[in-house]
């Protein structure tokens, strides 16, 4: 990639990564991405999940966390305009992690104007509307009220309970996750219509595809898993021509 390929790219997109220190090799992939390709964009957009789980930014002196707080810090002190949007694992990083990553939190549905495109950006879980049980757990979890109780619990007490919650969806759903469920049309139909954007960008199904529904382009964002067979992982990236493209983790244009 020239200097001029990066001063050409408008805006980033990455989700699902399920930063772990138990998985190296993702997290060496996305310091790769932050260094080798982020930093030299106008902006990047983290559309969630980036973590497998977050218990409260009061876990960001955590010395795995620090370091993924440090690389997207470089990210945005080099000048890119850097964008959170929750998913279903990290939805409790509030204001602390941001001012320490330097990055800006968006409430979804977002609309951005990016090279001349309104898109609109979402995670992707509150669109699985068919999964009326998570419905009801989102509903609880991103409360206010429920966060503030949650997040006074002591750290280590919030851990184990997070460790049981995914314990228990696992027995639940066999071998599962939930994102084994797919989002739902009438949802998509819904945050076109609600938006006004033509075009779409989420994560969280693990299903990366670029779909075409009338005038409507829906792109969503790949998992990664650069250890998987084949290899699991990859970005969308928005040119200053407006051009959008998806990327394999080799950064190789998907067609
Ligand atoms: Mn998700």
């Amino acid at each position: 990639m020239t200097a001029s390929d990066h001063a050409a790219t408008s805006a980033l997109f990455i989700s699902d990564l399920h930063l772990q220190p138990s998985q190296p090799r993702t997290t060496a992939a996305f310091l790769d991405f932050m260094d080798g390709r982020a930093i030299h964009a106008q902006r990047l957009y983290l559309l969630g999940d980036l973590f497998e789980y977050w218990a409260g930014d009061d876990d960001i002196d955590d010395p795995y966390h620090r370091h993924i707080i440090a690389a997207i810090r470089r990210v945005s002190d080099a000048g890119v305009a850097v964008f959170w949007i929750a998913g279903n694992r990290d939805f409790l990083v509030g204001a602390r992690f941001a001012q320490a990553a330097g990055l800006t939190l968006l409430a979804e549905p977002h609309v951005a104007d990016i090279a001349g495109q309104r898109v609109v950006l979402v995670h992707g879980d509150a669109q699985c509307t068919e999964d009326a049980k998570y419905m009801e757990f989102r509903a609880m979890v991103r409360q206010p009220a429920w966060q503030t109780q949650f997040t006074a619990l002591p750290l280590a007490q919030r851990k184990a309970i997070i460790a049981g919650m995914r314990e228990n969806s696992r027995k639940d759903q066999g071998d599962k996750t939930m994102e084994i469920m797919d989002v739902t049309p009438q949802a998509i139909a819904d945050v076109h219509a609600q938006s006004g954007a033509r075009i779409m960008i989420h994560g969280h199904t693990h299903r990366p595809a670029l779909h075409r529904a009338g005038d409507t382009l829906r792109y969503v964002l790949p998992d990664w898993e650069p250890d998987a067979t084949p290899p699991r992982g990859g970005w969308i990236a928005i040119g200053s021509d407006g051009a959008i493209t998806r990327h394999a983790l080799d950064g190789a244009v998907i067609a």
